[in-house]
């Protein structure tokens, strides 16, 4: 990288403002401080309309001075100057204390009547109206005149992300005093593709960034850099592709008369087109000399599982092991025991009775007894366990395969790009990997957090499934409600079963929302002011709800022990419960085909994608599903918004589109993510959606003719900056 990019700051301005920056933004470099772009423009011209002030935040507005009254304190020593800045329709009060008549005065003489300024504070409110006590300010020099103002043709001002002990202007000053020293850069973005997009070499756009002349100029400068994010970030995950496509693996090609032949010859349903399609891919990958990193992304109910299942016993057949890793131990359990279903004796590996064929399908946990637990890890090590089913325990150090071919990742957004590594690294040559998402996801957020994927998709639910239709039920008219327990007790009274949701657990030691619910919605207004819904409480309620009389009911929550989750699940898929109370451990993967109705309550607290998940669960057998979202908000709010989306909607896609459009961009790159989130500064993953597809075109372009990136050092090492060694750490362990 540039020399100049990474002079400390005190080398290039003072060293007091230098020592504030990096206390107040933690930046120390010439390059970090570049970096560091205006939220946005001000003109001299236009002032701030103070009608929209946000309460408690610390603001930046352009005003001019309309009054200034200036006085002696009534009751102690010191004065009060009380200016009034705005416009005829507004005014915001500024109110300043001194103790010093010569401080006091001086503020006087500078804020006169038609001064026109920065000020910055704490928005506050006074006897009902806003004010900024003791603000900071930066005059303009001029401007005393209206005409003048309105005419002053000059440069945007810059307002930049500041805060208390640090203004807006102060940051300005610094850059400018940067930018105005600054020698030509090295150029992460090749001149080809900067020519092609039409795009300024870097140097300009910082320098037009910080000090544009016009708006217009500060604008292209802002397109520049914001592609270059999206370049880099590309750059980096294809590069990242093209060096896992050099590594070895041992090719798995399909047996025709294995494992795989048996159990689709018993399979009880017809794959869809989709599944086949899919399916065919995988085979091909995993016939390959290279490792597959395949991203399979479905609709809720699609049939992902069965896809997995296929590509894990071509693997098993080819004399290798499968891992299937799953987010949470409800997770894990149930597909253990509908893999072990499905299979049947082909599941009974080295027991009397089992197929010739057949392997040992194999639970491992982080909750398990110390015996279950030596045994599964003696059947991975041994390579008695053609499929090893698990949580995160799979990822100890401990655990040994005895020749891992496939890794399947369930549910992949709970796990991180580290996770998956580790258990590649359990492998001697690296094992294919097949990821699966729980929920749809936009496009843009496949380019970005799974950008180093290949990606299949499954759109289609298997024929003759209907969509689950969907309701909302205000919870204010107890008939309604009354009837939502009626409809639970006919579904459940015609031999089918039911779930009833709740965002909370509740009882004595509730603390909030269940762990990993971290996604649930926070208060906003129109909500209801009660505490949410808890499993306890409603399960109380619903055991003395007549409608429900004679029925089964139970409950499943993260705060019980994993054996009697592993109990109620396996009771709940065996007939034996009727209604679920639970919390959303329920939401991802569970699928227990009879069940029939979703019962959501306060059903407004859950997002989008998370209320498409949950009524996934039911209707996945021949019964039609039926969820039913209750709810107190009220009419017209956000929340009754959402509910409506997902009433009226049964697209997964369509959903998680809008589901990000009212998320903050870090919730949708996840934890994981952490690193790569907090060097996206200027794009935003759906707002630039095609500025990230041309990035990733452009980026394969480039990767394609220089798979290394010799010819381009500025990109790599921009890119080094962006993901760590990551890279050079992945080839290393290949
Ligand atoms: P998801 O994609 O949401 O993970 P699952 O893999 O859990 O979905 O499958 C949902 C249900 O559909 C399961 O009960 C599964 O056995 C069933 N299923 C899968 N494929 C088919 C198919 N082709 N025809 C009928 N049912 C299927
Ligand atoms: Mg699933």
């Amino acid at each position: 990288m540039s020399l100049e990019l990474d002079v400390p700051l005190e080398r290039r301005i003072g060293k007091a403002t230098a020592n504030r920056i990096h206390k107040t933004l933690g930046l120390r470099t010439v390059g970090e401080l570049l970096r560091h772009y205006p939220r946005r423009y001000l003109h001299r011209g236009e002032l701030t309309d103070l009608s929209r002030l946000p309460m408690g935040e610390h603001v930046t507005v352009l005003a001019r001075v309309v009054e200034v009254r200036g006085r002696a304190m009534a009751n102690r020593p010191g004065y009060i100057l009380a200016v009034l800045v705005g416009d005829r329709q507004r005014t915001l009060a500024l109110t300043f204390f001194h103790r010093a008549r010569r401080m006091h005065e001086a503020k006087e003489h500078e804020l006169r009547v038609g001064r026109v300024g920065l000020f910055s504070g704490k928005v506050g409110s006074y006897q009902g109206s806003l004010q900024l006590v003791n603000p900071r300010y930066d005059l303009f020099e001029g401007g005393e005149d209206a005409r003048d103002v309105a005419t002053l043709v000059q440069a945007p001002i810059p307002i930049y992300p500041a805060g208390a002990g640090l203004e807006s202007w102060q940051i300005a000053r610094a850059t400018k005093v940067l930018v105005a020293g600054l020698a030509p850069l090295p150029e992460p973005v090749p001149e080809q593709v900067r020519a092609q997009r039409g795009l300024m070499p870097l140097h300009q756009a910082l320098v037009a960034v910080h000090a544009p002349e016009s708006m217009a100029q500060a604008e292209q400068a802002r397109r520049r850099l914001r592609y270059e994010e999206a370049f880099v970030l590309q750059a980096a995950l294809l590069r990242r592709r093209a060096a896992r496509l050099l590594l070895p693996a041992t090719a798995r090609p399909t047996r025709p008369d294995g494992l795989l032949a048996a159990f689709e010859a018993r399979l009880p349903f017809r794959l869809t087109d989709g599944q086949r399609a899919v399916g065919e891919r995988i085979a091909r990958d995993l016939a390959a000399e290279h490792p597959m990193h395949r991203l399979l992304q479905g609709e809720v109910g699609s049939g992902k599982t069965v896809v997995a299942l296929r590509a894990m016993l071509t693997v098993v057949d080819a004399g290798a092991q499968a891992a299937l890793l799953a987010p949470t131990e409800v997770l894990a359990m149930q597909h253990h025991r509908s893999i072990t279903a499905l299979l049947g004796d082909l599941a009974e590996g080295g027991q009397l009775g089992g197929h010739d064929l057949a392997t040992r399908v194999t639970l491992l946990t982080g909750s398990q007894p110390a015996p279950a637990r030596r045994r599964a890890l003696l059947e991975a090590a041994s390579g008695q366990a053609g499929i090893v089913i698990g949580t995160h325990a799979l990822l100890q150090e401990g655990v040994q395969f005895a020749e891992l071919g496939l890794v399947v990742v369930d549910e992949q957004h709970r796990f991180g790009v580290e996770q998956r590594d580790l258990l590649r690294a359990k492998g001697s040559v690296p094992p294919h990997v097949l990821v699966m998402t729980a929920t749809p996801i936009p496009r843009t957020v496949a380019m970005t957090v799974f950008g180093d994927l290949e990606t299949s998709t499954l759109r289609d639910l298997p024929s003759g499934r209907r969509p689950t239709s969907t309701h909302v039920v205000t919870g204010d008219n107890p008939l309604w409600v009354a009837r939502v327990w009626q409809r639970l007790a006919e579904e459940a009274r015609a031999g089918r079963q039911g779930f009833v949701v709740c965002p909370r657990i509740g009882g004595a030691d509730d603390t909030g929302p269940e762990q990993g619910l971290d996604d649930l919605v926070p208060d906003e207004p129109g909500q209801s002011q009660r505490p949410p819904a808890a499993v306890l409480d409603t399960l109380e309620r619903l055991r003395s709800e007549p409608a429900l009389a004679g029925l089964r009911l139970d409950m499943l929550h993260g705060r019980l022990p994993s054996e009697v989750r592993e109990q109620v699940m396996s009771r709940f898929a065996a007939g034996q419960v009727d209604v679920l109370v639970a919390t959303t451990v329920i939401e991802v993967g569970v699928d227990v085909p009879n069940a029939t109705v979703m019962v959501v309550l306060d059903a407004d607290r859950f997002g989008i994608s998370q209320l498409h998940q949950l009524r996934g669960r039911v209707g996945r057998g021949g019964e039609p599903g039926l969820a039913l979202l209750v709810t107190d908000a009220e009419p017209g709010t956000a929340a009754r918004e959402r509910l409506a989306a997902v009433q009226q909607c049964h697209d997964g896609f369509e959903l998680a589109r809008r589901d990000l459009e009212l998320r903050k961009e870090g919730d949708v790159l996840g934890a994981a993510q952490s690193g790569l989130r907090s060097s996206l500064r200027l794009l935003r993953v759906l707002r630039d959606e095609d500025l990230i597809a041309d990035a990733r075109e452009d980026a394969a372009q480039v990767i394609r003719d220089d798979p290394r990136l010799d010819a381009e050092p500025a990109l790599v090492a921009a890119i080094d900056l962006l993901v760590g060694d990551e890279g050079e750490q992945f080839l290393e362990r290949g």
